[in-house]
């Protein structure tokens, strides 16, 4: 197994034993950057030559000199008998949307492209801390505004590396194509809608969005305060885990952080799932669509090979011992992304205000005359469309007048799916679930500009993820299948409040139990045929 395919729990067991230096492992990433990776995207990049088209183009920044460096201290540590951490040697990949000092943090948008941040995010330090070794920062959408990637300022735009044709999701889509591509054998991502879990079920591989407040947001650029969660992206559950307990805890300097105590994700990890209850609601079995002149939800059903792999998930699940539950209720599902749309603009445009010209980022060029006419230029030339149109929706919908009929509205809604959560995880309950297990989106990863630009598409393909979101309960995605076509089907499991650790050991229960299966022997285009040192 070449080292690049290697697992971050075996990486670190190597480098920690003295079998492998953490610094052959980064000159191994960084190979790997260059030959699946392609030009990084910048703000200038259109049109590229076919050969470029079928790269990655997960990385915008490559820091090979940080992770060179830090490689350096991981071997000087295992040479002194210290303890070189959890991630000793780990490589990672950053969405540019944490700020890292000694790099651009640009939230792939033209406002930040100069932003070099004097301190380093919270969950970036505590990666550092524990040994990883940082190789660069990954493309997302604008702001993390999107679910294809498509709308980075930084072109090209990340590819899916099971297929180049295709997008890899978003908005933490360079993360989850820097996995699957084995750049990188973690990074880190952000959802606030299903940024993490949709792009990694897209590309085949992992991703969990913890609790609410299990991650530190210090260092994170804000979209959405309330629903923002950072998390892993990884190729196997253990992974993820690792990943999770190197980051997880209370951070003075986010009063949002949970002062809980962080679990031990990998010593439960291996238990089996006998009598664990998992949970199937037939309200995830479709998606709901508006219809803007009567105002009545239209029901589409979600692609036929991603509900058959759910419900074979499911009898695999329970062929390990767990407990299937049928018909759980979860009736305000249908509601979550109307409620998302409200919320997260309203907090977008709020968050959005101190790009301004003035303290940092982008200024404009042009000659002003007076304070508006400058924030007006800058905030024109230096965000984009989507953007924009946030900023103008969250402006609107919390305005004077329109506030009790969206935003009060919609924190109402949020409420409610909520209640559906406690209503399914309650001890005492009808259903007593331990997980919910649903599918991750209703289709696989689309093809390039097939949905760019149609904004009731691109929002509805996070139906599945969000409501955990507003909740905000963890919700793990893993692999289960490929589709007709090749492309990745991912499953989602939901737990209870800080119930990271049975999710988790759910999912590593399902691997265990998938691990013969054809489709895990399937690799993706950008990796089969390759020739490996
Ligand atoms: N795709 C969603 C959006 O466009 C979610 C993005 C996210 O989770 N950051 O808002």
């Amino acid at each position: 197994m070449s080292l690049t395919s290697l697992s971050a729990f075996e990486v670190a067991r190597k480098v920690k034993a003295g079998e492998l230096k953490a610094v052959d492992v980064a000159e191994a990433a960084l190979a790997q950057i260059r030959a699946v990776d392609g030009l990084p995207g910048s703000l200038d990049g259109g049109a590229v030559s076919a050969d470029e088209e079928k790269k990655v183009h997960a990385f915008i920044q490559v820091t090979e000199k940080m992770a060179l460096e830090q490689a350096e201290k991981v071997d000087q540590a295992v040479a002194r008998g210290e303890d070189a951490g959890l991630l000793a040697g780990v490589p990672i990949s950053i969405k540019d949307i944490f700020c890292v000092e000694g790099t651009t943090t640009t939230a792939a948008s033209r406002m930040l492209s100069n932003f070099r941040p004097p301190y380093t995010a919270t969950p970036v330090r505590r990666l550092i801390d524990q040994g990883a070794l940082i190789l660069g920062k990954v493309n997302l959408d604008e702001f993390t505004f999107g679910s294809s990637n498509e709308s980075s300022a930084y072109q090209p735009a990340t590819n899916n590396p099971w297929n180049t044709d295709h997008v890899p999701g978003g908005s933490s889509g360079g993360s989850a194509a820097s996995v699957a591509a084995e750049e990188v054998a973690l990074s880190l991502g952000t959802d606030t809608g299903g940024s993490i879990r949709q792009p990694a079920a897209f590309c085949g591989v992992v991703g969990l969005k913890p609790t609410y407040g299990r991650v530190s947001r210090l260092g994170l650029i804000a979209f959405s305060s309330s629903l923002d969660c950072p998390g892993p992206l990884s190729r196997n559950t253990r992974d993820a885990a690792l990943m999770l307990q190197a980051m997880a805890g209370v951070d003075p300097k986010d009063s949002t952080s949970s002062t809980r105590a962080v679990d031990d994700y990998l010593s439960t990890l291996g238990q089996d799932v006998k009598g664990l209850r998992i949970g199937l609601s037939p309200d995830y079995d479709a998606v709901y669509y508006p219809n803007f002149e009567t105002g009545e939800l239209h029901k589409e059903a979600i692609q036929k090979e991603v509900h058959e792999t759910l419900y074979r998930s499911a009898e695999l699940l329970a062929k390990a011992g767990a407990e299937i539950v049928e018909n759980v209720p979860m009736p305000n599902t249908a509601y979550g992304i109307p409620a998302y749309f409200v919320i997260s603009r309203v907090e977008a445009a709020s968050n959005l205000h101190r790009f301004d010209g003035v303290k940092y980022g982008y200024r404009t060029e042009s000659a002003v005359s007076n304070l508006s006419e400058l924030y007006r230029l800058t905030r024109a030339e230096g965000f984009g469309p989507q953007v924009k149109l946030r900023i103008l929706m969250g402006m609107y919908l919390s305005a004077a007048g329109h506030d009790a009929d969206y935003y009060t509205h919609a924190q109402k809604v949020r409420a409610l799916i909520r209640q559906d959560f406690v209503r399914a995880f309650e001890p005492d309950g009808d259903h007593r679930l331990d997980a919910l297990l649903t599918p991750t989106t209703a289709t696989t990863s689309f093809k390039r500009k097939a949905v760019f630009g149609n904004s009731l598409l691109m929002q509805y393909s996070d139906q599945m993820t969000v409501s955990s979101n507003h909740a905000g309960v963890p919700a793990l995605t893993i692999p289960a299948g490929l589709d007709e076509a090749g492309l990745p089907i991912g499953i989602q499991l939901i737990g209870n409040d800080f119930r990271e650790d049975l999710i988790l050991r759910i999912g590593h229960a399902f691997e265990q139990v998938s691990r013969d299966e054809a489709w895990r022997k399937v690799r993706p285009q950008v990796l089969a045929g390759e020739v490996k040192a």
